[in-house]
């Protein structure tokens, strides 16, 4: 992969505005001031996924726990609606055993239900698929206020929308993992196409559907196609960095029929390798960010 021919440090100068920072205070400052006009929402996660070792399973558990009760105090987010939400990944909380991720998951949503914070269980490559959509429903029926992403490059994407209960949330992506020709499409026209089929069952079944992509011309057929639908339950979600402030100003104003809210994706890092990590997924995922690092690389020497 091209992103690991950069060095690390370089790796975090370049690609910076994909990171809110190195502490929760950075990320908690990021909230507040996309908060401002404006007036974008957002899901704030912690980078510390596919962890080895338990203190890091520990380190990560205290942080969330730290960053629910920071987000719970009204003076600085007092609006329950533009709150941010936490998204957390089920791997930075096991070094193995999944169960075990999900007891230690369950506990943060009833931090965050005490707290009034949504909670959102990101989705992982394919063998966190069944336990995640399972246990994010349970949770779910259980009265918490706890949603979850699916992967339209799954070829499972019908069966996994039909998991979702009415009045749940639900992040609809195309996935970021590279997986099994046998099991996922790599037509990313197709992964598009079922996105928005996925949004339309979702909406017709009663979820709260949060449409994440940066895919313009995408966006803009969910709004004006679908959204009028049940405008109450649509969000459309980005991530911090990808520059789409355009579209974004367009979508809170209604431009393509319906106002719709969009929130925003921050990620934050406590350990620096955890961040390196994710912002050479990103750097994979769009190879241009990797060449434009290269070439910034290349005319410092
Ligand atoms: C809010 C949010 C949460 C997500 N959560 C998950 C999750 O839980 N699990 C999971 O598997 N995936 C998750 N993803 C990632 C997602 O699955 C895709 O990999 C990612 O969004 C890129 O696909 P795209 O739909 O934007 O379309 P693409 O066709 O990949 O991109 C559309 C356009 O946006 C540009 N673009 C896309 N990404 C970037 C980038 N990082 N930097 C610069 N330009 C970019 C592309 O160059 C292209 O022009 C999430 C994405 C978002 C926005």
């Amino acid at each position: 992969m091209l992103s690991r021919l950069v060095p690390a440090p370089l790796v975090r100068l370049f690609a910076r505005p994909y990171v809110a920072g190195y502490s929760m205070e950075a990320a908690l400052t990021s909230a507040a001031e996309l908060l401002e006009a404006p007036r974008l929402l957002s899901t704030l996660d912690l980078l510390g996924e596919h962890v080895t070792e338990r203190e890091q399973v520990d380190a990560n558990l205290a942080t969330y726990e730290r960053l629910i009760d920071a987000l719970g105090e009204r003076a600085r987010f007092p609006d329950r609606a533009a709150r941010p939400t936490v998204s957390v990944k089920p791997s930075a909380f096991t070094t193995g055993d999944q169960r075990a991720a999900f007891e230690l998951i369950r506990g943060l949503a009833e931090r965050a239900r005490a707290r009034e914070v949504g909670l959102t269980i990101d989705m992982e490559d394919h063998p966190w698929t069944d336990m995640t959509i399972e246990r994010a429903v349970a949770l779910f029926h259980d009265g918490f206020d706890v949603g979850t992403v699916l992967q339209s490059r799954l070829n499972r994407y019908r069966e996994d929308a039909a998991a979702i209960p009415a009045g749940m949330r639900v992040r609809l992506v195309i996935g970021i993992y590279r997986e099994p020709a046998e099991i996922a499409t790599t037509d990313k026209r197709e992964m598009k196409a079922r996105l928005l089929e996925m949004a339309a069952t979702l909406l017709d079944a009663g979820a709260f559907v949060e449409f994440a992509t940066h895919d313009e011309a995408i966006v803009e057929r969910f709004a004006r196609e679908l959204a009028p639908r049940a405008a109450e339950r649509c969000e459309v979600q980005m991530l911090l960095g990808v520059p789409r402030g355009a579209i974004q100003e367009r979508l809170l104003q209604g431009a393509f029929g319906v106002p719709l809210p969009v929130r925003l994706y921050v990620p934050f890092g406590i350990r620096k390798a955890d961040a390196t990590a994710y912002l050479r997924r990103r750097m994979d995922e769009n190879p241009r960010m990797a060449l434009d690092v290269l070439r910034n690389l290349a005319r410092r020497r």
